[in-house]
């Protein structure tokens, strides 16, 4: 199947965000070099689509996380948008929260958190999640309640 047909996205579309991934990767800090890079898009109040770019932040193993989904949802949430998807790329760890490893890096439990904080405020109840393997290029594309189901937690 096609990502194309998954997502409803154009394939300009999805080019420009895993490219947009990509260059947040480059940017991201991170005392162990564990980069994630992040897209994330939805509807402005006007009807316009918008596109939000991040990339994690942790610059010691005691200092807090900031994470590349948790300021696009800010930077969401500034500008009045739904999120409808999310891209996430990186190379996969077991999930600190559930303890699950897949084959891509999914939203960590804290950014999990946040998404079902702002669910149906900033984040769309039907949201996407497209998590690519930085290494492999591995893809795997799941609604935010499949996402929220493989972690044993409730959307
Ligand atoms: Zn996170």
């Amino acid at each position: 199947m096609l990502l194309e047909d998954v997502t409803g996205l154009s394939n300009d579309t999805l080019l420009g965000l895993v490219v947009g991934a990509m260059d947040a990767r480059a940017r991201a800090h991170s005392y162990r070099n564990f980069r994630v890079g992040t897209m994330a898009w939805g509807l402005s109040p006007s009807g316009e689509m918008k596109f939000f770019k991040g990339a994690n932040t942790k610059h010691s193993c005691e200092s807090p996380k900031d994470c590349g989904e948790m300021k696009d949802m800010r930077a969401a949430h500034r500008a009045g948008v739904i999120l409808t998807g999310f891209l996430v790329l990186a190379e996969p760890q077991p999930d600190h929260g559930s303890g699950l490893l897949f084959k891509t890096l999914h939203p960590c439990e804290a950014c999990r958190k946040m998404m079902r904080g702002l669910k149906g405020a900033v984040v769309h109840e039907d949201a996407r999640v497209i998590t690519i393997n930085a290494r492999t290029c591995e893809c795997q594309v799941l609604y935010m309640r499949e996402l929220m189901r493989l972690h044993g937690e409730r959307w």
